[in-house]
């Protein structure tokens, strides 16, 4: 593109909160035929809250709980800690916490194991959860999120948290089909939580359960098929895969490490400023003809 085509674009992305941190940013914006999504905090707003727990046996013991998940640095952790002090539940102390990326966290509290998280961290610690995984399903299939929280080797409590998609988000959706964009959203979260909203929000392809260090690969993976993609995150876990991404775009109210490596940056954490930008960049590629 001429340098004055650059300049408009860069201009008018500004005007609407669209940072283009340079011309190749906005020169590849005109070219992305695939948008990849990540779902907490970009496609929701990533303020999940608690809507229901249930107690698997005879005391949840959401006291215990609440001492390792007020360790955890997790969205979902802060969820539960604010949900237990609600309940006016004494919090413990807890030592040997252990935060499990992509699984959950691990404490002991008042002589007791305590872990928090989902099925894979269940499986690792050999859990039995037969009896905790129709509730489980139950929450998956309302598109919430299931969290096992068990203690000394059992499950006690199954912990349902919603996370409402964000106002455009079914919006930002359909503009992109218009433009001919594929959609595929990228989560940590399980399959049928991400299933749901997914279908909720119209997107074509869901990839679910991905480890954080596993998200960059479906990138590459996307780009081997022969695509030009577009990543769209907001936190530490979506760095690589920005970076990755033919287009790494972040939202402005997600981490600096995203911020920092995104090559495009939505100051107003509006999904609809995805298509926004693209139409953006086929206009600046249009003047270079
Ligand atoms: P996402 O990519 O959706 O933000 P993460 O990779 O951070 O997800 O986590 C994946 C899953 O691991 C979560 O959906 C949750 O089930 C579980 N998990 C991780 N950390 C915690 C925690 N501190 N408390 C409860 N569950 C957790
Ligand atoms: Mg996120």
């Amino acid at each position: 593109a001429t340098p004055t085509a650059i300049m408009v674009g860069t201009g008018l992305g500004a005007k609407r909160g669209v940072l283009f941190k340079n011309a190749t940013a906005l020169e590849t914006s005109a070219r992305i035929d695939t948008v990849v999504m990540d779902k907490t905090g970009t496609l929701t707003k990533g303020e999940p809250e608690v809507t229901q727990v249930v107690s698997v046996g005879t005391d949840p013991r959401l006291d215990l709980i609440a001492a390792v998940e007020r360790e955890s640095e997790h969205p979902l952790a802060a969820a539960v800690v604010a949900y237990a002090a609600a309940q006016g539940i004494a919090v413990r102390s807890a030592s040997e916490f252990r935060n499990v990326p992509g699984h959950g966290a691990t404490a002991v509290v008042e002589g007791h194991r305590v872990a928090v998280g989902n099925r894979r961290l269940m499986e690792s610690l050999g859990i039995d959860l037969a009896a905790a995984g129709p509730i489980r399903d139950g929450i998956a299939e309302a598109g919430q999120t299931a969290v096992f929280a068990a203690v000394d080797g059992a499950v006690a409590a199954v912990i349902g948290l919603a996370d409402a998609p964000r106002e455009t988000s079914a919006q930002a959706v359909r503009a992109l089909h218009e433009q001919d964009v594929r959609v595929v959203m990228l989560t940590g979260d399980n399959r049928a939580t991400a299933d749901r909203i997914a279908d909720h929000l119209g997107i074509d392809t869901v990839i679910a359960d991905v480890l954080p260090g596993d998200k960059a690969a479906q990138i590459t993976r996307l780009q081997a098929e022969g695509r030009s993609v577009a990543m769209v995150g907001d936190g530490v876990n979506d760095a690589p895969a920005l970076a990755q991404a033919d287009l790494g775009i972040a939202i402005g109210a997600g981490t600096d490490v995203a911020i920092e490596t995104a090559d495009l940056v939505l100051m107003r954490s509006d999904p609809l400023d995805v298509p926004t930008a693209l139409t953006i960049g086929r206009g600046t590629l249009h003047k270079m003809h």
